[in-house]
């Protein structure tokens, strides 16, 4: 296993896919990764200093945290000063700021119960050791954590477990595409899919991307030969003139995707209008508790609504998120906005931009 890993990470290989991207690139390409592990990934691997300069790399809204929008971060804050309540949440939302510089972490050091936990599983767990207390989990995240969440909301419900619920801040990546596709102020010319989210939804969700909007697509795996062969298929597609949604890693994604975790995340969730940060409201871009658990969503048992609030004092996360703005053209980027001192959610996540950014720095 570890030597067919080291085959994706061969250094004659991707110097040898770099020389094909540079005589495929032409007038240059501007391409868009959409998920946080290629951002890290890009940088981590030294690609981005490798690429040709003409073959654009912009990161989209690939990073759970931070397409979280301010109305959310705003509500889960109220929701953790609410007595009784403990809100158990992954790591990275803990420094997530919201209004007048709030987060969870600044709630915690106050007094209030936020725990952090590795797995929705974790937080049911919390929900049996607290018979007192009621838990809500934090969900956020795209189809790759829902069916876990919705595997999670399935034994809350068979085990009556009354004191736990969760808070559906999932969000979905197609329409999120679709927005970026329908603003020509983006000017993407081809998507490196998230092979992630594409293990369970397959590659047929992004055929739109292709026959709609007569953009390439590839979806890629993590390593550095999967994403440059990624950028390959997607100037080979351009050169050929026939777009299309590419699989480049089919070591673990499927065309038809996981039809199992694709059925919980059916059960237990709806798709509904939801909000991003940057994006806006999108149609059908997230995932509502159905009814049949409405006695687990926190939005119905705690009655929680998405207040009205003022967007981050000078952060251009939103611009970041659309590929409109590179994080090094955000005039607080690297002096007032640090990852210790971050004004906004791209600083903050470990999958963010503005973070891999700063970390990776040319
Ligand atoms: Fe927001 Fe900071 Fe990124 Fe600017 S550098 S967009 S303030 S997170």
């Amino acid at each position: 296993m570890e030597y067919l890993l080291k085959q994706f990470h061969d250094p004659q290989l991707c110097q040898a896919l770099v020389r094909d991207l540079q005589q495929r690139i032409g007038d240059g390409f501007r391409f868009m990764e959409v998920c946080g592990t290629h951002t890290v990934s890009i940088f981590q691997s030294g690609l981005r200093s490798l690429l040709p300069d003409n073959l654009t790399h912009l990161s989209g809204p690939g990073c759970p945290v931070c397409v979280t929008h301010e109305r959310e971060v705003a509500a889960f804050l109220d929701l953790a000063r609410q007595p009784g309540v403990v809100v158990a949440t992954f790591g990275d939302l803990l420094r997530v700021p919201g209004p007048e510089g709030r987060s969870l972490k600044a709630a915690q050091a106050e007094g209030a119960q936020v725990e952090v936990v590795y797995s929705p599983f974790d937080a049911l767990q919390l929900a049996q050791d607290r018979p007192g207390k009621h838990i809500v989990f934090l969900g956020i995240g795209f189809e790759t954590t829902a069916p876990t969440v919705a595997a999670t909301l399935k034994t809350a419900k068979r085990d009556a477990l009354s004191n736990f619920s969760v808070l559906s801040l999932h969000k979905l990546v197609p329409p999120a595409l679709q927005a970026l596709m329908d603003d020509t102020a983006c000017a993407i010319d081809g998507f490196l899919l998230p092979g992630h989210v594409s293990a369970v939804i397959g590659t047929q969700p992004y055929a739109f991307v292709a026959e709609k909007y007569r953009t390439p697509g590839a979806v890629a795996g993590f390593e550095p030969v999967d994403i440059l062969a990624g950028l390959q298929e997607l100037l080979r597609q351009r050169e050929a003139g026939e777009p299309s949604i590419a699989n480049v890693y089919p070591r673990v994604v499927g065309d038809q995707g996981n039809a199992k975790a694709m059925a919980l995340m059916e059960e237990v969730f709806a798709p509904c209008d939801t909000l991003w940060r940057g994006l806006g409201e999108l149609p059908g871009s997230g995932l509502e508790i159905r009814s049949a658990f409405a006695d687990h969503d926190a939005r119905q048992v705690l009655g929680i609504e998405w207040p009205e609030v003022p967007p981050l004092p000078g952060c251009r996360c939103g611009d970041v998120l659309k590929g409109k703005l590179s994080p090094e053209q955000c005039p607080l980027f690297g002096t007032r906005c640090t990852p210790a001192t971050a004004v906004g959610p791209c600083m903050v996540s470990t999958e963010g931009s503005c973070a891999a950014y700063y970390k990776y720095r040319l």
